[in-house]
């Protein structure tokens, strides 16, 4: 580590305004800001039972450039009991925790990283400019035994070889500081960044901070990529054209400056039959859940007992039927070959818990 880097580190709880702790996950490698009261608990993004402490000059990177600007929570909580119990619901023969009041009591609001970077670009940039033109036509139609005249209105692009040169500074742009960004917003939705507001200590009460795991180096590439469109479009401002393609330049960059966005999302869990935690993820915008499905296969045991039971009954009644039918009531033969199916049918059934549990746990929670 430089000095540099390890003097930021020392001065990294000042600049996030209190006296915060760090800890890692060792299963999804997570880097975790916490309040104190919520020290050592079971890991809020993968539900890892527990989560090592960390010292910010350990060897491992630690991204702690400070938050600049939050999206904040805006899920009502109305929303976020509806979708929880909507869950909560979803599954037959659910293992006895997967409960709507138990998801919502450890409902926890987690605040995932983007980048946010600040960079001077200078270079030359050529490109062609597309500026909109209307043709006016004439058309001759035969209508009512008249000929009439139809204006034609036509919009068409002059295309002009336009170049340049810039130098100014672009600020906040910002690209993902999270591996898992993408499989997080595939299941929930996507963040609207739109509006986001400047970053107060006050914003981070009850909420864990996730830190970025997506060194600063890895997401400038994306930026430069955005950089790009985003100067394309203020040259085709500049140039005032309506269109622009083509567009070529030679970037030199100087003066990165980088800080987070926090992106706001609610993590619960329950546990499974082998006291596993099951993640639900909850958009903290939206109130759109996505958690993992899994149902009990102990229960589905049980139910499968009480069918197979019940067919016994019936294979019982069956017997006897027979052997009365054959001794003293031939009656009682048809009655007893009615009662045989319904055994085979009650029977049969026993199956589909098993089955229902193995789709869910094997099959569905892939998907
Ligand atoms: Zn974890």
């Amino acid at each position: 580590m430089s000095e540099t880097s390890q003097m930021a580190n020392e001065n990294w709880i000042k600049r996030w305004g209190t006296d915060w702790v760090l800890e890692g996950c060792a299963s999804c490698n997570g880097v975790f800001v916490l309040p104190p009261e919520k020290v050592s608990q079971r890991c809020p993004f993968c539900g890892q039972a527990t989560l090592a402490q960390m010292d910010p000059s350990d060897d491992r990177p630690v991204y702690t450039q400070p938050p600049e600007m939050v999206v904040p929570f805006r899920a009502q909580e109305a929303t976020l009991r509806q979708s929880v119990s909507q869950f909560a619901k979803s599954v037959w023969l659910a293992p006895t925790d997967l409960q709507a009041n138990n998801l919502l009591g450890r409902l926890q609001p987690v605040y995932l990283p983007m980048w946010l970077v600040d960079a001077q670009v200078q270079g030359n940039w050529q490109a062609e400019m597309g500026f909109d033109y209307e043709i006016v036509s004439h058309r001759e139609q035969y209508r009512n035994s008249n000929w009439e005249t139809e204006r034609v209105k036509e919009t068409r692009v002059r295309w002009e070889p336009r170049l340049g040169r810039l130098n100014r500074a672009h600020h906040n742009q910002a690209t993902p500081a999270l591996e898992q960004q993408d499989e997080v917003e595939a299941k929930i939705g996507r963040f609207q960044t739109k509006e986001p507001k400047p970053f107060h200590p006050g914003d981070l009460t009850g909420a864990i901070v996730h830190l970025p795991n997506r060194p600063p180096d890895d997401a400038w590439n994306d930026a430069v990529l955005l950089l790009q469109t985003a100067v394309a479009q203020e040259c085709r401002q500049a140039s005032e054209a309506d269109h622009t393609r083509g567009f070529k330049w030679s970037p030199s960059f100087s003066n990165q400056h980088w800080t987070q966005l926090l992106l706001p999302l609610y993590t619960s869990y329950y546990l499974d039959d082998d006291n596993q935690a099951q993640m639900v993820l909850v958009h903290g915008q939206t109130g759109k859940l996505r958690g993992v499905k899994r149902a009990s296969l102990k229960r589905a045991r049980r139910v499968a007992g009480i069918i197979l039971a019940v067919a016994a009954v019936f294979l019982l009644i069956t017997l006897v039927l027979l052997g009365l039918g054959f001794t003293v009531a031939e009656d009682a033969l048809a009655w007893a070959g009615l009662v045989g199916v319904l055994t085979i049918g009650v029977g049969g059934t026993a199956v589909l818990p098993l089955l229902y549990a193995w789709y869910i746990n094997n099959v569905a929670s892939r998907e």
